[in-house]
């Protein structure tokens, strides 16, 4: 797959399938609904070789059982603590995978779920992070099985990947995550900036997705917990005990599950 092509799918309300392929063959990420992968991959004649897995949340596997169906060869990919059923290849941070004739090195990020891991697609021009529930645009997941510790490391993993990284989550959760980092940063001029742009996007039914990570280190206030103006807001809401960088984390999770 010399030049491989990510496209959307967009599936339910607001989640967002990648499909990653050339000409011929697909690799999936996340296939929470087999139909409009089906028909994806109908119009573009693609043959479907693996379906990679970032948690066992249904909106993220559910499509995976009519997809092995119709391809009775599928791989599918994910982490051995995936508390889903139909993991046939089991990876763990380190490990690199081989789909489509492209490598993703898996990470393990904890938080969301405690089986979540994310893959990173690399090649000469550029990194492609598909990372599920774990990072959003101006936002990350709620923390349903893991700790506010185990998510920031895991947020911290993440962010030492190159500035220039993709990144391709599973939801288009964009505007309201704004609207909360607005409410901690109201200077932030890349803030008000970037509002205004997602905005327009979504008025026009375009995807705010992918995002950069240079981006959201502008923006994001869970990868921005050290910023004064965080922290002063952060006050204002009654949040005490700030001196460490993981408790403010954890009040920025707590003031948004609140919001
Ligand atoms: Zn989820
Ligand atoms: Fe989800």
């Amino acid at each position: 797959m010399a030049h491989c092509t990510i496209s959307t799918i967009s599936a339910f309300r607001d989640n967002y399938i990648w499909c990653i392929h050339d000409d011929s063959t697909a690799v999936i990420v996340d296939p929470g609904d087999a139909t409009p992968v089906l028909r994806f991959l109908e119009d573009n004649n693609l043959d479907l070789e693996a379906a990679l897995v970032t948690h066992h949340h249904p909106d993220h596997v559910g499509g995976i059982q009519t997809l092995g169906t119709n391809f009775p060869n599928l791989r599918v990919i994910g982490s051995p603590e995936s508390r889903f059923g139909g993991i046939k290849e089991q990876v763990r941070e380190g490990d690199s995978v081989i789909a489509g004739g492209n490598s993703f090195s898996v990470i393990d990020v904890p938080g969301h779920t405690l089986d979540h891991i994310a893959f990173v697609l690399s090649n000469e021009e550029s990194t492609h992070l598909f990372c599920g529930d774990t990072l959003f645009s101006a936002g990350c997941g709620r923390l349903f099985e893991g700790t506010a510790k185990q998510m920031h490391d895991s947020l911290r993993k993440l962010q030492n990947l190159p500035a220039e990284t993709q990144i391709y989550c599973a939801h288009e959760y964009t505007l309201s995550n704004l609207d909360f980092a607005l409410s901690l940063m109201p200077n932030n001029k890349d803030l008000q900036d970037y509002h205004n742009q997602c905005t327009l996007k979504r008025e026009n039914n375009e995807s705010t997705i992918p995002t950069t990570l240079s981006q959201e280190l502008k923006i994001n206030p869970f990868l921005r917990e050290s910023d004064p103006e965080i922290i002063d807001n952060l006050q204002t809401l009654n949040y005490k005990a700030l001196s460490e960088a993981e408790d403010r984390f954890a009040a920025i999770r707590h003031a948004k599950d609140n919001a």
